[in-house]
């Protein structure tokens, strides 16, 4: 899929998780609500480093250009080092690594765990990082349009605000995790979420996604995951712009109002 799809679906589904945990009797406060869906949106973005012409690459200008090579040629030697016989030689990375649950989970992992030690400024950058990233995904033509800097300057006052806003008391820098010793570990959550949806994304697309990896598929270890083949979708093809984007839109839409307690 394309980076808006991806972004939306990656909204939708955190709102998703806000409708299920205020059905579990643990409601997130709006903060979180819109902070997980933004951070979702920005994260489900994230999987395509390994790929020069993504969105995501043009986001940081030079910086994510460099952290994009340097991503794509990780892939690569990873591929190479762990394909069995069943797996195709290939010439790139992508669609590989950063498409799996292990990557999810290591990333999601790494940004809780610096959050919660690394205080109010890594806090900061992480919502820097991930709303620039759900601009240009959500605001896809918009952010073509403007400068960079506009981008980077919006997504920088929205992290301050926000940040400013979850760290009122019962306003969702504890949500989840309630100990002293927790704030903000729940903020890895909808970056592993947004990494899986991503890669979901991708599976409907005809190529698929190699999510199980290293688990081994028959003689393959990077069998690309998906639904039967006449299920599946170019990316960026009539079915995503013209079904799935109002489907996210409309679940997004709803489950918000449910984990609001508006329905339900
Ligand atoms: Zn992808």
């Amino acid at each position: 899929m394309m980076g808006p799809a991806h972004s939306l679906s990656g909204a939708a589904a955190w709102l998703a998780v806000g409708a299920v945990a205020a059905g579990m009797d643990h409601a997130m406060p709006w903060p979180t609500l819109v902070v997980g869906a933004l951070i979702c949106a920005g994260a489900a973005l994230a999987p395509d480093l390994d790929h020069q012409a993504a969105t995501i690459s043009r986001a940081f200008g030079p910086i994510s250009r460099l952290l994009c090579k340097v991503i794509e040629h990780l892939s690569h030697a990873v591929y190479k080092a762990t394909r069995k016989a069943g797996d195709p030689r290939r010439a790139g990375g992508h669609r590989t690594l950063t498409h799996t649950w292990f990557w999810a989970v290591l990333i999601g992992g790494g940004f809780s765990a610096a959050a919660v030690y690394g205080g109010r400024w890594v806090v900061l950058g992480i919502l820097f990082v991930h709303m620039v990233l759900a601009v240009e995904g959500l605001l896809w033509r918009q952010a073509r349009m403007s400068s960079d800097i506009l981008v980077w300057l919006l997504g920088a006052t929205s992290a301050w605000v926000l940040a400013d806003v979850l760290d009122d008391p019962g306003n969702g820098k504890d949500w989840l995790f309630t100990d002293p010793g927790q704030h903000y570990l729940w903020i890895g959550l909808p970056i592993v979420l947004g990494s899986i949806v991503h890669c979901l994304g991708d599976a409907l697309t005809v190529s698929g996604c190699p999510m199980l990896w290293p688990l081994p598929i028959g003689r393959r270890r990077w069998y690309p995951m998906g639904p039967p083949r006449f299920m599946r979708f170019r990316a960026g093809s009539w079915v995503e712009l013209k079904v799935l984007t109002p489907v996210f839109f409309l679940a997004g839409g709803g489950c918000a109002l449910g984990a609001l307690g508006v329905i339900g």
